[in-house]
């Protein structure tokens, strides 16, 4: 039976069964019994006996039920093998520790936050990189080549270019410094 109270002398237990909640009055003289009573908590399952003697249940026999708490360990324990979750936010019930799985090669992974592990990121950034950090870089280069060219050509400090011929040299000039300082070419 489940405990739900525990008296303030420890010589009462509220169980609870099927019936609902009853006080039980424990057998003062037996040290066997307040010791267990001692180590008992809320919410721990015990097994009893008892007989009613002028409406008081008196517990004859008393012992922990190891076999709930056999259960419950197990269920806290047990991996969640059969419901791998690839990535996102899990929604498990908060006693289940989640899994979840790389994307890629099924891995479980410690969290959600990424789809992949940290070996198959660190393929994808292998085979992407070159092209795509070019890429990248041409278009930080065309940016700081426009931002630099509209800033010279509305500067006072530098002398205008009197013709196209002469703007599309300094942006090209200006490309090409900024190309040799980001990829070195
Ligand atoms: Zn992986």
């Amino acid at each position: 039976m489940l405990v739900t109270g525990i008296g303030s002398k420890k010589n009462m237990l509220q169980l609870e069964d099927v019936t609902g909640k009853s006080w039980y009055k424990i057998d003062e003289s037996n040290e066997e019994h307040q010791n267990i009573v001692n180590e008992l908590s809320v919410g721990d399952n015990v097994l009893v006996e008892y007989s009613t003697i002028n409406g008081v249940k008196n517990i004859n026999s008393l012992n922990v039920n190891t076999a709930v708490v056999e259960e419950k360990t197990v269920e806290k324990a047990e991996p969640v093998t059969n419901t791998l979750k690839v990535g996102g936010a899990n929604n498990f019930p908060a006693s289940v520790v989640p899994k979840f799985a790389c994307k890629t090669c099924g891995k479980s992974m410690i969290n959600g936050t990424y789809e992949n592990c940290y070996d198959c990121n660190m393929k994808t950034k292998a085979t992407k990189t070159p092209a795509v950090q070019t890429h990248i870089a041409r278009q930080s280069i065309g940016h700081m080549t426009s931002v630099t060219v509209g800033a010279m050509l509305n500067s006072k400090q530098y002398p205008k270019p009197v013709n196209t011929k002469d703007v599309l040299e300094l942006i090209e000039t200006i490309y090409d410094k900024y190309k040799t300082k980001v990829l070195g070419e």
